[in-house]
């Protein structure tokens, strides 16, 4: 188990007998999805990593296809870098997956079997750790997302800031506590009915299914009357948006990338060719021959946006149909083929909307 429980001034107080009712409804209710018939450890960490990052339904396909590739932590550990990028394709968030290999790379002996020492891996925080620990070990440890931390303060009726890290701190001793308490709740199966609830019925952004849900009777909220201003939330600092014009550069059947710096924003990905700020046609068509490119035609595509955390894209993007010249190629541009871009060359969800222009 986690560090000593501290006594503190929780902000949350939780009703003794809500377990009960939870499980009963997650045991009749849950979806059936892949991770949930396994207990080993290495695959309900790989879908907890990935369920941070997209939908649940998402996931799925991303799941079955890393699993069977990757089946063992060892084979994770192993594989090549181009490979794992690949895999992880769509995803987003590249350095997550980066991290997982470098923690099986220390695992020798398969992931570690306590919450402390899993918190210690490159990548698992505090609720990956309690995710693993809790449903692989069935240890009493927590695991608090955006979905448990909504109905866990709508079900006490806390009004403290969930951006904060207090809050999200106070939450996990709230829920340690109360799983150190009632070991007949299942750690495991706990945690994980509290997240499909805040997924099924306790919803973000519209009106929750108060009239559905199994612990209606404990929730102070819904007693209340303030469902709909919990939970409480500071505002965002705004996003740093960034103007970019994408070259999407087709030479016969091939199509330019390129390869991202190993740093930063989406390190070692490939990319259409693009720059900063919006260029106008004939600005596109130089910066184009400049790479070693005869232009033939230059068409106008849609413009898109990508949303990272701290940054939004705003793309303008040019299809550019050019001359057979691969000698004269810059030597940072690669041409490949749309079976090597959808099966060797990693191209980040940014540019999505562009990809179906060369796939
Ligand atoms: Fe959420 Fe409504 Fe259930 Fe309260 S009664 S936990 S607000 S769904």
């Amino acid at each position: 188990m986690s560090s000593v429980l501290k006594e503190t001034m929780s902000a949350f107080c939780l009703p003794e007998d809500f377990a009960h009712p939870l499980l009963l409804w997650y045991n009749e209710k849950k979806r059936d999805l892949p991770w949930r018939h396994t207990g080993d450890p290495y695959r309900i960490w790989v879908s907890e990593i990935m369920l941070q990052q997209t939908r649940v339904e998402a996931v799925r396909k991303y799941y079955l296809r890393f699993t069977e590739e990757l089946p063992e932590i060892s084979d994770l550990a192993a594989c090549p870098d181009e490979k794992l990028l690949k895999l992880w394709e769509g995803l987003g968030y590249y350095s997550r997956v980066k991290n997982m290999k470098k923690a099986a790379q220390l695992s020798h002996d398969g992931l570690p079997k306590t919450y402390d020492s899993l918190r210690t891996l490159p990548g698992i925080g505090n609720y990956t750790a309690g995710a693993v620990a809790s449903i692989a070990y069935g240890l009493p440890e927590p695991a608090v997302d955006g979905n448990v931390l909504r109905v866990l303060t709508r079900l006490t009726g806390c009004r403290e800031d969930i951006s904060k890290q207090k809050t999200r701190t106070d939450a996990e001793d709230c829920l340690r506590k109360y799983l150190c308490g009632h070991p007949e709740a299942a750690p495991g199966i706990f945690n994980q009915a509290m997240m499909e609830l805040g997924a099924l019925i306790c919803l973000p952004n519209t009106d929750p299914l108060c009239v559905s849900c199994p612990v209606q009777k404990f929730c102070s909220a819904l007693r209340d009357g303030t469902v709909s201003k919990i939970p409480v939330r500071a505002k965002k600092s705004s996003r740093r948006i960034e103007e970019r014009c994408v070259l999407i550069i087709r030479d016969g059947n091939k199509t330019a990338i390129r390869k991202r710096p190993n740093h930063g924003l989406l390190a070692g990905l490939y990319e259409f060719p693009n720059i900063a700020g919006y260029k106008d046609a004939d600005e596109a068509v130089q910066i184009t021959q400049k790479m070693g490119f005869t232009v033939l035609r230059i068409t106008p595509l849609p413009d898109t946006k990508h949303i990272f955390t701290h940054l939004e894209w705003r793309m303008r993007a040019y299809l550019i149909k050019t001359a057979q010249t691969e000698e004269s190629l810059r030597e940072d541009i690669i041409l490949a083929d749309a079976e090597e871009l959808q099966k060797i060359y990693a191209l980040p969800s940014a540019f999505d909307a562009y990809k179906e222009d060369v796939l």
